[in-house]
């Protein structure tokens, strides 16, 4: 396993980039920034990342993003690439397209993006415990009081919030628990396989509260993220949790003939993500990229999306703008939260945040109409095309086929 090695030894001294937090966004910023020949500096708490249920799947949009930033060989070299995914629903599969995809554990994605960092990145061990920011230097302290300088903080602390709120940043709760995602494997019962590498089976009920499974090969089982507007306390989720098998049948039923017989194996987690924005945020010296400034629900793929948008926008355009001249305060800062495509890009992790949320659990009679819609294109587009490129629950860059007409637009 890699590791962050830690340099406490010697002064760090300072740095033109002081990256906070080493999850996947930390990580690949300061890898561009150190590629780029900034003096970066990386700090993260652990110096493995460990098992942590978030992302585990590369698909949409990702693929191109990782591969134009010159990431995606190191992510997912040796691991099982996938070419299609099947879409279906009511034990009938509505068609199968092409896209390229890849699952891997959190961990793992992450623990290789540190693989890949350059040797010119320092790395750091150690728990922030406060940043000092001003228009000129900034002070990152760490909690064993050792200290870091920058010219800049890049703040990628994830959904922690403490450091952000000592500095006066506030965060705007759009709902709380506004999704409730399960992980599990599962493997076929007898002397089978299944054949679909990646098969995405949308919700049969409304009432069921789930918006879409998806079943994809990552190593050598295959993994199940279940998508659900669920609450962690209810009773459903708890009896979920205990039993997988029977709360598929339940709420699934015609997964098995898409699917063939199953069984889930091994524990079920389940996660909950609170839906919000960041406010106040302008601030000297400092600036937040993937969760730290924005989460989005996992049921959209954005999280990542956003991530790298964010990434790539900062790396590429504003950083190096920002060092060619003298003093960090707000007013350059703020060019980065301006930027239209990231502004684009944050508002649609929030649109189809809401989206999805709504096209799965509304009940009033737009949003039936709506989902009616929805499947008489997907029919049509199955009887016209015989191999329709249909787009699956995942958010693509453009507007795929289930957001045409979507009433939240309207
Ligand atoms: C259950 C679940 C499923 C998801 N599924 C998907 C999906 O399918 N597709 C998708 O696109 N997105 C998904 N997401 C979202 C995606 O995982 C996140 O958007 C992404 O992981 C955020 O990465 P990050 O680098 O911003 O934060 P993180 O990966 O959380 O990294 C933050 C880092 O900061 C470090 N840190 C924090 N505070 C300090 C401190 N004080 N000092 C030092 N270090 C510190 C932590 O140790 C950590 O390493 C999912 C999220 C969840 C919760």
């Amino acid at each position: 396993m890699t590791s962050l090695v830690s340099d406490r030894s010697n002064d760090p001294g300072s740095f033109d980039i002081v990256v906070v937090g080493g999850g996947v966004g930390g990580t690949l910023a300061a890898t561009l920034l150190g590629r780029a020949g900034y003096t970066v500096c990386l700090i993260d708490y652990h110096a493995v990342y460990p098992p942590d249920f978030r992302a585990e799947h590369l698909d949409g949009p990702q693929i191109g993003q990782l591969r134009r930033l010159g990431f995606l060989d190191d992510l997912t070299l040796g691991l099982y690439r996938g070419e299609t995914v099947t879409l279906a629903r009511a034990g009938r599969i509505v068609g199968t397209s092409g896209t390229i995809n890849y699952g891997l554990r959190y961990e793992d994605l992450v623990n290789r993006a540190r693989a890949a960092l350059p040797p010119e990145v320092r790395t750091v061990i150690g728990r922030v415990a406060q940043v000092d920011t001003s228009d000129t230097i900034q002070r990152v302290r760490l909690s064993d009081g050792g200290m870091i300088t920058g010219r800049l903080v890049v703040l990628a602390t994830g959904q922690g919030q403490a450091i952000g709120k000592a500095l006066g940043i506030g965060r705007r709760l759009i709902r709380q628990a506004h999704s409730l995602t399960f992980g599990f494997d599962i493997e076929p019962i007898g002397d089978t396989c299944f054949e679909h590498s990646f098969l995405v089976y949308q919700r049969e009920q409304i009432r069921d509260r789930i918006d879409y499974l998806a079943a994809f090969t990552m190593g050598a089982t295959t993994r199940v993220n279940l998508f659900t507007y669920r609450d962690y306390k209810e009773p459903w989720t708890r009896a979920f949790m205990a039993d997988p098998a029977a709360g598929l049948r339940g709420t699934l039923p015609g997964l098995a003939s898409v699917m063939g017989a199953y069984r889930p194996t091994g524990p079920v987690v389940g996660r909950p993500i609170d839906l919000y924005t960041s406010e106040r945020h302008r601030r000297d010296g400092v600036v937040m990229i993937g969760d730290a400034f924005q989460a989005a629900c996992p049921a959209t793929g954005m999280g990542m999306v956003r991530l790298l948008t964010d990434v790539e926008q900062l790396t590429a355009l504003h950083i190096p703008r920002w060092l060619r001249t003298p003093g960090m305060n707000a007013a350059k800062i703020g060019s980065f939260y301006d930027d239209p495509v990231k502004r684009s890009c944050d508002e649609k992790a929030l649109h189809d945040s809401e989206y999805r949320r709504a096209l799965s659990t509304e009940q009033r009679p737009i949003w039936r109409l709506h989902r009616g819609r929805i499947r008489t294109m997907q029919t049509m587009a199955r009887w016209w095309h015989r191999q329709p490129a249909l787009s699956y629950p995942r958010i693509s860059a453009d507007p795929p086929g289930d957001m045409a007409g979507d009433p939240a637009r309207a």
